[in-house]
C-alpha cells in the first residue's frame, strides 16, 4: 500500500489530514481548518501539495484554504457541488464540483465521492476503496456523529447507513477529535456494551498520553457507536436529540 495519512491537530479540536501517494508523490489536504499546521507538516515531510479535498462549507473546514492555495497555487481544489457557491466565496474558484459517485484522483490513488447530507445539505465524504480509507468530515465521528444542522434526521440516518455499509476493514478519519466526549454519552446510552467499555478504556489512555483516538475501523465503530447501532431513524433521532442536550 502506497497511501500514507498524516493526522495533526488544527485550531482546538479539528483534525488536519494529509493523504500522500508514495507512487506519484501527490499529496492531498482533506479540509483546511487552518493553513499553518498544514504548511508545517508539508515542509517537515518534504511533500508538495497537489490537491485539496473539501467535505463541507463550515469555516472550521475551509478557512485555511486561501493561505494554503497562495503557497501551492497549482494544487487542485475539489469541493461539493451543492455548496460550491458558498465555498468559492471563501476559497476562490475550484477545480472540480463533486457529486455522488464522482471520482477524485490523488496521484495514483482513486477516491470516490459519497454524498452525506445532514450536518450540512451538501456534505460529502471521500472513500478510497482500494486503500480502505474513509474521510468522513463531520458526518461520522468515532463513537458519535455530526449535529444535524441543515438536513432532516432521515437524511442524516441515510448518510450514516451509507458509510456503515462500506467494508468493515475501512479506516475512518474524521473532522474532529471528539471521541472521549462522544464516548461518555455512548456509555450512558449503551452501558452494557463490553466493546464500548473496552474502547473507552483505550480512548482514556490515549488522551492521557496526548495521542489521537483516530483512525478507527468501521468494524469497531459498528460494534461501539450508538448512532450507527440505532437500527432505525426514530431511535437515531431520539439519540441525536438527547446528545444535543447532554
Ligand atoms: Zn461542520
Ligand atoms: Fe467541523
Amino acid at each position: 500500500m502506497t497511501a500514507d495519512v498524516l493526522q495533526f491537530l488544527c485550531r482546538s479540536d479539528n483534525f488536519g489530514l494529509l493523504l500522500h501517494d508514495g507512487a506519484s508523490g501527490a499529496t492531498a489536504a482533506i479540509d483546511v481548518p487552518d493553513a499553518a499546521p498544514y504548511l508545517a507538516a508539508l515542509k517537515q515531510r518534504g511533500w508538495t501539495l497537489t490537491d485539496i479535498l473539501i467535505t463541507h462549507r463550515h469555516g472550521d473546514h475551509i478557512d485555511g484554504v486561501p493561505e494554503l492555495r497562495a503557497q501551492f497555487p497549482q494544487a487542485k481544489l475539489h469541493i461539493p457541488a451543492a455548496e460550491a457557491e458558498r465555498i468559492e466565496a471563501v476559497t476562490g474558484k475550484a477545480h472540480a464540483h463533486l457529486r455522488d459517485g464522482d471520482g477524485v484522483h490523488v496521484g495514483t490513488l482513486m477516491g470516490s465521492v459519497i454524498e452525506t447530507p445532514g450536518h450540512t445539505l451538501g456534505h460529502i465524504a471521500y472513500h478510497f476503496a482500494k486503500e480502505h480509507l474513509l474521510f468522513a468530515g463531520d458526518t461520522l465521528f468515532s463513537l458519535g456523529c455530526g449535529r444535524v444542522f441543515e438536513g432532516t434526521m432521515e437524511q442524516m440516518w441515510d448518510s450514516l447507513c451509507k458509510l456503515a455499509a462500506l467494508p468493515p476493514e475501512t479506516r475512518l478519519w474524521c473532522g474532529h477529535e471528539y471521541t472521549q466526549a462522544n464516548g461518555r454519552f455512548a456509555l450512558s446510552a449503551d452501558p452494557d456494551n463490553a466493546d464500548l467499555q473496552a474502547r473507552m478504556k483505550d480512548v482514556d489512555a490515549l488522551r492521557l498520553q496526548g495521542a489521537f483516538t483516530l483512525p478507527v475501523t468501521l468494524k469497531q465503530e459498528l460494534a461501539t457507536n450508538p448512532f450507527l447501532r440505532a437500527g432505525n431513524v426514530a431511535t437515531f433521532a431520539d439519540l441525536r436529540e438527547r446528545k444535543n442536550k447532554a
